[in-house]
């Protein structure tokens, strides 16, 4: 098998309503779509952030490889970054896209799902929790958070059995009465989760974990910028609320760090950006042996989240207890419910959650197949073909 030509889709979707989190608002939501076609006509999906330029010029060196050899594809993008110190950047972007495209496309062509490319699979569905919560235009001015209060409630009752919500985009006292008003909302038996998307200085994340510390918050997201690891050290050190972060880690080293350090009590890499199902799988070994908690960040579409229930199926109870249980000692994965109208129709089937859990998909490859239609609908101007 030789890989003959690689697909770009640039896709963007407009939001009917724009939402928000501390750093900033978006009115659209945006994937880059990645097709891996082999000579004899075996295909593969993968999706990442990074603009198509970028994916373009690595696809050109990849026509004619073997696709079988997706290790050895990995390298030629990443090694060339290596002298950076560990930080890959947007290499690692274009790595994750075609590291789970080539996974795709083997599992396809051999008729095998990606987690029997992994070692098979040791779960046959993955807990998630509702991402969403985020800012709407009506917080501004509803004091009484009605609308965010009814959303939890929706997500309660879909059967979602936890929820993340935003904190640091409205002055503290606010953000810190959300928190305690969503506990009220829900009851004592849904997880709550609070991400600051790297919103304060220490001293303040401080400060807000022992106040939304009693409303049994199960962690605190990424409380300072991302990068900023003494800082985050710190709150890790001082909170009583587990924190938790890494959702802009690539690749390995950049895991490693956070992992040797222990700068977050829970790591949360991110498919797109951390290089791939490969480091995903990589990441959660490594989280295992450090006993650091690996919960997988998710933001983008089917693609991606298919290629997170194939590696979550396959990794290790940690610590290996009796009872199975989600957070604590089986895999949970971020579900985002926000609106994606891309994410909405681009694959078949659309992720649907039952009692909090989705079904790890059985079929070939990541067991999807992608809309045309929506694909075409999405797409900004014309697909780019290398060849
Ligand atoms: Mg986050």
């Amino acid at each position: 098998m030789k890989i003959e030509h690689i697909e770009i889709h640039p896709l963007v979707g407009k939001l009917d309503q724009p939402f928000g989190w501390s750093q900033r608002w978006t009115d659209e939501r945006a994937t880059q779509v990645v097709r891996i076609i082999a000579d004899n006509g075996a295909y593969g999906w993968g999706e990442t952030g990074v603009g198509p330029d970028a994916l373009a010029g690595a696809a050109a060196s990849l026509i004619g490889q073997n696709p079988e050899r997706i290790g050895a594809i990995w390298q030629s993008i990443i090694n060339p970054r290596y002298q950076s110190g560990g930080y890959a950047g947007p290499a690692s972007n274009i790595a994750s896209a075609i590291d789970m495209a080539l996974y795709d496309l083997v599992g396809r062509a051999r008729g095998l799902p990606v987690y029997q490319l992994l070692g098979g699979k040791v779960r046959d569905r993955i807990c998630t929790y509702a991402t969403g919560l985020y800012y709407v235009p009506s917080d501004l001015e509803d004091k009484t958070w009605s609308d965010f209060l009814e959303e939890a409630q929706g997500y309660v009752d879909q059967g979602f059995t936890g929820m993340k919500m935003k904190i640091g985009g409205l002055k503290l006292k606010e953000d810190i009465d959300r928190v305690h008003a969503l506990r009220r909302q829900v009851g004592d038996e849904i997880r709550i989760m609070v991400d600051a998307n790297e919103a304060y200085d220490p001293m303040t994340a401080i400060q807000a974990a022992h106040r939304i510390a009693d409303a049994d918050v199960t962690w605190f997201e990424e409380p300072c910028s991302s990068r900023a690891d003494e800082d985050n050290l710190l709150v890790t050190s001082r909170s009583p609320v587990p924190t938790s972060g890494g959702e802009s880690a690539s690749t390995r080293r950049e895991v490693a760090r956070l992992l040797k350090n222990r700068v977050f009590d829970i790591i949360q890499p991110e498919i797109v950006n951390v290089g791939g199902i490969s480091e995903l799988k990589l990441s959660a070994s490594m989280a295992e042996a450090c006993n650091v908690r690996f919960v997988p960040h998710f933001w983008n579409t089917g693609i991606s989240f298919s290629a997170i229930l194939h590696t979550l199926a396959t990794v290790a109870q940690s610590p290996p207890a009796h009872p199975k249980e989600p957070y604590v000692n089986e895999p949970v994965t971020e579900f985002d419910q926000t609106p994606h109208p891309v994410r909405e129709s681009l694959t078949d089937p659309i992720f649907k959650q039952t009692d909090s859990h989705v079904a790890v998909p059985d079929k070939p490859g990541l067991g999807i197949e992608i809309d045309e239609d929506a694909l075409n609908h999405f797409r900004q101007g014309d697909a780019i073909v290398v060849q």
